[in-house]
């Protein structure tokens, strides 16, 4: 049966790289009616918190990922392991495949008259007993090539030769990540290792281990690396990468689940938008491409637009329900009218990318004075729109029924007679009452906000 892992490292916000890696194994696992491992590397406790810890798992449910899904196995902790980690690094010492050393990186260098060489071998002769301070060493083969069947690329192979006597454990005996890596999946019985590119370089030395450890080695998929706009590897640095921050801006679970699915596999047919279920069938390891894949905000926010648009109204408003109440929202508790909201959720749903942009579009219902934007405004307010104002005032103030259409047809006469287009009509019209340039269907919008308020915003932006 086919086992798979994901195995973050608990040292930061859960990444949307680390997100992809675990959907594509979840995908891998669920396909095959084999198993999704949840392995958490808690080893370097100086660099691990257990918030990290708790937004993995946080993560991982969001995504649909359920810890309770008979898939679902652990998590485990790499930290319960170490027992393992010791005992297999015993075995690679008493069959004389690891070796102790107490070269430093100076001694290796002055030997080798470079810096940047590996290790040079010195101590694998030498038969040094265990002490402390001295690392274990593995010892490669001398010849022969180390083959990894990678089912993303190719199956490359590398010179022995050319690999290093990598260490295995510290001069404190602690193991490195290469070893409790490689015995944590050994032990977890894991047949397919898919994970990052950057971890490309590791796999001919963990590949050696699993054999050294009398193991079959598994079945490897390194993923293509995830890049920015700039094609630079997408970075904490540089880069919006916590998938906790997408979701407080609003973007959907299943957007961003289906947008990630997409980073280095397509599902075919030109399709991108589909079913999280549709997608795990037809996801296969195999189609994934080698070449980096681009991470592109534009086309995530119009695949968060279209997962909005399939929504019901209910449950659209259901979702912005946290954007419409304190903290987020730029209005107090009781400015809110649950009606007003109701009467435009339709045509914010129709509109917005983010669940966190209907704030902007609806606040002119609940704010006492429209946002102050003085782009917007300057950009309406062009000579003659005074003029306007004053006249759509007057009629608009007498208009019955006060409702869109009767609204939009009393603008338009008004901007006739001002020789003036609708949409040109409306804009100093839409800033007075909105703030803003932009937004949701005008005369709707006057319809709701009503006749009084309407023209005391007109007047304030007149006075
Ligand atoms: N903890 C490692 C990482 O987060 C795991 C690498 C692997 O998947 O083997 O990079």
């Amino acid at each position: 049966a086919v086992r798979v892992r994901f195995a973050p490292s608990p040292t930061g916000m859960f990444h949307v790289g680390g997100a992809r890696s675990a959907l594509f194994n979840w995908a891998v696992a669920k396909q095959t009616g084999g198993t999704f491992v949840l392995r958490i590397e808690d080893t370097d406790a100086s660099r691990n918190k257990p918030e990290w810890v708790d937004g993995i798992l946080a993560a991982h449910a969001a995504l649909g990922m359920h810890a309770d899904d008979p898939t679902f196995e652990g998590p485990y902790f790499q930290s319960a392991n170490v027992d393992k980690h010791g005992e297999a690094l015993e075995r690679l010492l008493v069959a004389d495949r690891a070796y102790f050393c107490d070269c430093t990186r100076d001694d290796v260098a002055e030997r080798t008259g470079n810096k940047q060489s590996g290790y040079d071998g010195f101590c694998r002769v030498r038969g040094l007993e265990r002490a402390p301070g001295r690392a274990l060493r593995f010892r490669t083969p001398d010849d022969g090539e180390t083959q990894v069947v990678d089912l993303i690329r190719g199956n490359p192979s590398f010179p022995n030769a050319a690999m290093e006597d990598f260490v295995v454990a510290r001069g404190d005996g602690s193991p490195v990540f290469l070893l409790a890596n490689v015995v944590d999946d050994l032990d977890e019985g894991i047949t397919h290792v898919i994970r990052g590119e950057e971890h490309l370089p590791n796999t001919p030395k963990q590949q050696l281990l699993w054999e050294a450890l009398g193991a079959q080695p598994p079945v490897w998929a390194h993923l293509p690396v995830i890049v920015n706009e700039k094609r630079q590897k997408l970075s904490k640095r540089r880069d919006k990468v916590a998938l906790e921050d997408y979701l407080a801006e609003g973007y959907l679970p299943a957007a961003m689940v289906n947008y990630l699915m997409l980073l280095g596999w397509a599902p075919g047919n030109d399709e991108e938008i589909l079913p999280f279920d549709e997608m795990i069938s037809r996801f296969r390891i195999e189609d994934v491409n080698s070449a980096s894949a681009f991470f592109d905000l534009k086309k995530l926010a119009s695949f968060n637009g279209e997962y909005i648009r399939a929504m019901s109204v209910e449950e659209f408003v259901a979702a912005v329900g946290p954007w419409l109440r304190a903290p987020r929202a730029p209005w107090a508790e009781e400015q809110f009218d649950p009606a007003a909201f109701a009467a435009v959720a339709p045509l914010a749903q129709s509109r917005v990318a983010l669940l966190s942009d209907i704030t902007n579009n609806v606040d002119f219902l609940f704010l006492d004075a429209p946002a102050e934007d003085e782009k917007s405004w300057n950009k309406a307010m062009k000579p003659g729109a005074v003029e306007l104002l004053t006249d759509v005032r007057g009629v608009l103030a007498a208009l019955e029924p006060w409702e869109a259409e009767p609204l939009k047809d009393a603008v338009a006469a008004t901007g006739e007679q001002h020789g003036l287009k609708l949409g040109k009509a409306q804009a100093p019209v839409r800033v007075a009452v909105t703030g803003r340039t932009i937004g949701l269907p005008l005369f709707e919008s006057l319809e709701v906000l009503g006749r009084e308020r309407t023209l005391g915003r007109i007047d304030a932006a007149l006075a």
